[in-house]
């Protein structure tokens, strides 16, 4: 059956066997539970149940393509006919899940985003795969004192270890998307640094890279009465730029805005 790919659900399908295999041989699954975001029309599902995985589930937001699934796959997959920004990803099983998502590249940061702040003590996933526009994982993966470096690269290394795998060009889809991508590994960060209110990360993070190209003075003084007495406690220069600070000195500084708002 033909279904016309929709735009607005960010339809990308991958047609490209070398680079499905390649996906589904970045982690061991065999006899392990997978999550699948977005399975569209099933070539990645294929591949991963291929690999002999204990149970594979998959949440599709689309109708129309989650009832092809259920005649395609039948009972060897869990269908989840839902949003992925809705669900509570950590209720759908006892076992730590490994996540492969070929992402729709319009809500890819705000799924990631979702399930770091959602994080309290413990991760409900293993390792999540997942595809990005190219230039969203060059930001996601960013090093401090680069361009790319900002909010999303502090947000991602808070709680993850990221790797990046392959690059994988518009070819490889149908239809072509206009841009290449990258496929990224996420692995949990254990011990992650504690702030209470991965709210107060955003906000600071906001303030300070919205002006990027501005000195440091400036939203410090916005975030903190005693600018200068905390750059000095951590010994940060304020004529350096947001992009100079490491994301770990982010993370100290929403815990000295949460200790003086206690
Ligand atoms: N995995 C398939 C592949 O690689 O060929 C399709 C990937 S396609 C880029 C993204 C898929 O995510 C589509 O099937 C789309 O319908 C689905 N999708 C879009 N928004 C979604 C949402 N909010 N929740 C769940 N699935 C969504």
């Amino acid at each position: 059956m033909f279904i016309k790919p929709k735009k607005s659900l960010g339809q990308n399908f991958l047609i490209d066997r070398n680079v499905l295999e390649q996906i589904v041989d970045t982690v061991e699954i065999t006899n392990k539970e997978v999550l699948e975001i977005g399975p569209g029309s099933g070539n990645l599902t294929t591949f991963i149940l291929k690999k002999n995985p204990k149970k594979v589930y998959a949440i599709e937001k689309d109708d129309e393509l989650a009832l092809l699934l259920k005649d395609k796959f039948v009972d060897e997959i869990t269908i989840i006919n839902d949003d992925v920004l809705k669900i509570s990803e950590d209720k759908i099983s006892s076992e730590k899940l490994t996540v492969f998502g070929n992402l729709p590249y319009n809500i890819s940061t705000e799924i990631l985003s979702k399930w770091i702040v959602n994080i309290n003590k413990s991760f409900w996933f293993e390792n999540l795969v997942l595809m990005f526009q190219k230039e969203v994982a060059e930001r996601i993966i960013a090093e401090s004192n680069t361009s790319k470096y900002g909010r999303l690269s502090i947000l991602s290394n808070w709680k993850l270890n990221i790797k990046k795998i392959i690059d994988i060009k518009p070819q490889s889809f149908s239809p072509r998307p206009k841009i290449d991508s990258t496929l990224l590994l996420f692995t949990p960060r254990d011990n992650f640094f504690k702030i209470q209110n991965a709210k107060n990360l955003e906000m600071l993070t906001r303030v300070f890279f919205s002006q990027r190209r501005k000195m440091l003075k400036k939203p410090f003084n916005q975030v903190f009465k005693n600018a200068k007495e905390i750059s000095e406690k951590f010994n940060i220069d304020l004529n350096l730029r947001p992009q100079n600070l490491e994301a770990e000195m982010y993370f100290k500084l929403v815990k000295e805005y949460e200790s003086l708002r206690c």
